[in-house]
């Protein structure tokens, strides 16, 4: 594929890359889809787009995987939930050069729109220690306490693009995903995130007739979940947009775990003895997304009811399991 049109995807192996390989491609556009894993390992790979398999750490694999392009979408990073951000500080941080190097070979071959995936956990933890939080507007990332590993790499990589954009003209548009979930995302494994993982755990629950479920922390840690259509529609709407700072890209609708519990439940139409481990990571005590800019901005906010994408994530990942396929 080649031209000066190519909408190139990093991280199209993974959860929101895959999605936004496939909804670029249903409205016709060339699509250029990388990710570091082989192409049989991606969540999901369309024969429609060109898929390449680099390490975009690397430079000259950037150099490669920008050839021609119009729009830039990073989504690749080094991640996972809690369990695994907590526990790979170091890991997380080295995605910093997957950014710095797109960014620099954007430079080089100029692009008309690179677009950031950055996360609510560039917010300072001070800010999140009451699980009664306050929503976090984007001012609150500053001054700059993230959190460690991850949220260093991501508020970093924030600067660097907008400093490529005042210094090099480079347009850049960066988004704070706060907590996306959806089918074909990770459900197994050690890097799931919390509305996966509890489904995951009620589906065996609910197989194995063991209705036992572990739950990290107290239950009482609260959070907001945006349902991955959401999610496409933020970052087509920030990319194309005209607004150059940081924006929530999250629901406002604020559940503790307890609650989305319940709802998985719910779904499954089975109720469970739950047992809390007080030693598992769970991140900060509450955080929810602050949407006045995103609603200033657009006129939107991501507005998915929780109970509906979880009944969409639940079926699909009961489907999963129940056809033996592994979930990451
Ligand atoms: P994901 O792990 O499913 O996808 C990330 C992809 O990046 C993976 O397929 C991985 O193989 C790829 N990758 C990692 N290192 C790479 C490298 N060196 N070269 C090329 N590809 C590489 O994650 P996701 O949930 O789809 O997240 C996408 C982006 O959104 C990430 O930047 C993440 O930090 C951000 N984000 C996600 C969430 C969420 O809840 N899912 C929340 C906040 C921010």
């Amino acid at each position: 594929m080649s031209g000066s049109n190519v909408i190139v995807v990093c991280g199209a192996g993974g959860f929101i890359g895959g999605h936004l390989v496939g909804e670029l491609l249903e409205r016709g556009l060339p699509v250029r889809a990388v990710d570091i894993k082989p192409t049989d390992e991606w969540y999901q790979k369309f024969d429609a787009a060109e898929n390449l398999s680099l390490d975009l750490r690397d430079l000259a694999a950037c150099r490669t995987a920008l050839q021609g392009a119009a729009e830039v979408y990073n989504l690749a990073c080094d991640m996972g939930g809690m369990g695994f951000i907590e526990t790979h500080k170091a890991q997380c941080m080295i995605s910093v050069l997957i950014n710095t190097h797109l960014l620099m070979a954007a430079r080089e071959n100029p692009v008309e729109r690179f677009f950031y995936a950055s996360s609510a956990c560039v917010y300072n933890a001070d800010k999140q220690r009451d699980p009664n939080v306050t929503a976090l507007k984007e001012e609150d990332a500053y001054p700059g306490l993230p959190e460690d590993g991850y949220g260093w790499e991501k508020l970093f990589s924030e600067r660097m693009c907008r400093h490529f954009r005042e210094d090099y003209g480079t347009v850049t548009r960066i988004a704070r995903f706060h907590n996306v979930y959806g089918p074909y995302g990770t459900w197994d494994g050690g890097r799931e995130k919390a509305p996966a993982a509890m489904c995951r755990k009620v589906i065996q629950a609910k197989l194995s007739g063991n209705h036992d479920i572990e739950i990290w922390g107290t239950g009482d840690q609260t959070r907001s979940f945006m349902y991955i259509s959401d999610c496409l529609k933020g970052i087509g709407l920030i990319t194309r947009g005209d607004f150059v700072d940081p924006l929530n890209l999250g629901s406002s609708e604020l559940v503790s775990i307890n609650q989305l519990v319940d709802i998985v439940e719910e779904i499954a139409g089975i109720r469970l003895e739950r047992h809390y481990n007080l030693n598992a990571p769970k991140g900060v005590n509450g955080r929810n997304s602050d949407n006045t800019l995103i609603q200033q901005v657009f006129g939107w906010e991501p507005d998915t009811r929780l109970r509906d994408g979880m009944e969409l994530t639940y079926r699909w990942i009961y489907d999963e399991i129940a056809a033996g396929r592994p979930g990451h």
